[in-house]
């Protein structure tokens, strides 16, 4: 069939592809207009003309040039997953076959997968006994999710009646966005999210907890969650979960933990230490394509008490809930999704290359990796890493330079195309900022990403 051999070609320019990036020869990242890209991809031809089976190497010619090369040593800007290739082929698996699997009779094999590879994340949350969980489209929707059903059991009414107008959730000032979002979706209003002042690597302070605690209990206010980083995104580094998770527990308020990069050490002993009190939360975010080298995207959100999934969506719809007989459970019932990908086979296929103890040393070694880098930025003279990493990722400045110049450099490095970094805020100081993702990116890569930036802010320094 013209399509296997269209395959072949795609899979034989993806092989050298893949070879090109990890040389670190060409550029990680590169910068070109929508307009001038459709053009180059000759995006108007192929509309029209359809036969894309015949063309797909001079596609591809021009497609994979104008990617951001992630398993390029240079890139270490974001926190997307250097997928293992093999985890792409579940993506393909997938592709052919389209088994949703929301309802257990659109795909028995996908959703066994699923249910297997939930149970597997369980087992390393330290939830089996009596967890529930559902694979989801990314880390934002699995945070919706979570303060759904925490609202579920707050106000069981909620569904029906909207949400109560006495309902705040704590969370870090850091937090991922999505949580501020997902506020706001469950009916609570972005004014009832309660920022909890952050310590110097932006972690959450206990002591701030309690004190915004009562604080809103002098409001008159019910607390509907506490959200707790497991990293944060900024600087990596863990909220103090033993301490949070035991004022929760006292007070028997939801608690959920948004593990979405930081989830993956459970799977380290080394690391695994960085979630101790994961024990007293009720819910926890689980991104696979970030730490777990899954394409994007793919994410676990997981409960301690699996039950309280049926209260969390109560309508009905029913061509599609009228009982189990289809010969398995249906998952619907736990998502926000109708159709979803069987997402649980790509997770599957990075797990079973990888092997656990695989991830496990993945996570260590990039962690490991961002320490280095944060010794080589201390010795380096023009630079300053003040934070001790706890992740793979790593925070540091050009010392001589101000907010604006951090930015100025980022810019101009990737304007130059060799290496690919990001910048973020922490305690009102600009800084720039490594996701170590690669297992590609080495100590020479760290040399070099130094030079390159000494080189730009002495070059663009103004005269003196
Ligand atoms: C990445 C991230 C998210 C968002 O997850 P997506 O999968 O990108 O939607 C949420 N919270 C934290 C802490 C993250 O690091």
């Amino acid at each position: 069939m013209p399509f296997a051999d269209a395959a072949r070609v795609a899979l034989d320019r993806l092989q050298r592809y893949y070879e090109e990036c990890q040389s670190g020869e060409g550029p990680v990242v590169g910068f070109d207009s929508p307009e001038r890209l459709a053009e180059r991809l000759r995006l108007a031809d192929l509309v029209r003309d359809g036969g894309l089976e015949e063309r797909v190497a001079p596609f591809l010619e021009t497609y994979l040039p104008a990617t951001t090369r992630l398993h390029h040593p240079g890139y270490m800007a974001h926190q997307v997953s250097v997928p293992a290739p093999v985890s792409a082929l579940g993506e393909f698996v997938h592709g052919i076959t389209n088994n949703p699997m929301a309802i257990y009779e659109m795909g028995p094999g996908a959703a066994a997968i699923e249910i297997f590879m939930i149970d597997w994340m369980l087992k390393h949350a330290g939830w089996r006994q009596g967890g529930g969980g559902v694979l989801t489209h990314g880390g934002s929707l699995a945070n919706l999710l979570a303060l759904l059903a925490a609202r579920a059991a707050i106000a069981p009414d909620a569904w029906e009646e909207g949400a109560p107008d006495d309902l705040v959730v704590l969370a870090p000032a850091t937090s991922h966005y999505s949580i501020a979002r997902a506020v706001s979706i469950v009916g609570l209003g972005r004014r009832r999210l309660r920022p909890v002042p952050v310590d110097q690597s932006d972690r959450q302070i206990p002591g701030a907890l309690i004190s915004t605690l009562e604080q809103v209990r002098a409001e008159g206010l019910r607390v509907m969650a506490v959200v707790a980083n497991a990293c944060v995104t900024s600087t990596g580094a863990f909220d103090p979960l033993a301490e949070i998770g035991a004022i929760c527990r006292d007070r028997r308020i939801w608690l959920h933990v948004d593990g979405a990069h930081g989830a993956s050490a459970l799977l380290s002993d080394t690391h695994r230490h960085r979630l101790r009190g994961l024990e007293h939360a009720q819910s926890l975010t689980w991104d696979a394509h970030k730490m777990l080298r899954v394409p994007t995207l793919c994410t676990a959100l997981l409960l301690r008490d699996g039950t309280a999934f049926d209260r969390t969506f109560s309508e009905e719809a029913s061509y599609l809930f009228y009982g189990p007989d289809g010969g398995g459970p249906d998952l619907i019932h736990r998502t926000i999704e109708c159709t979803k990908s069987g997402l649980g086979l790509k997770l599957l296929f990075a797990v079973a290359a990888e092997g656990e103890k695989g991830l496990a040393a993945y996570w260590d070694g990039r962690s490991e990796a961002a320490r280095r880098f944060t010794a080589i930025a201390r010795r380096t003279p023009g630079f300053d890493a003040p934070l001790d990493p706890e992740s793979n990722i790593a925070c540091f400045r050009w010392s001589a330079g101000d907010d604006d110049d951090q930015i100025r450099i980022r810019q101009a490095l990737l304007r130059e195309g060799k290496f690919h970094i990001s910048s973020t805020e922490v305690n009102g100081r600009r800084y720039l900022r490594l996701s170590i993702m690669n297992p590609a990116t080495s100590d020479e890569t760290f040399h070099g990403l130094l030079e390159a930036i000494a080189r730009i802010a002495t070059i663009d320094e103004p005269s003196a």
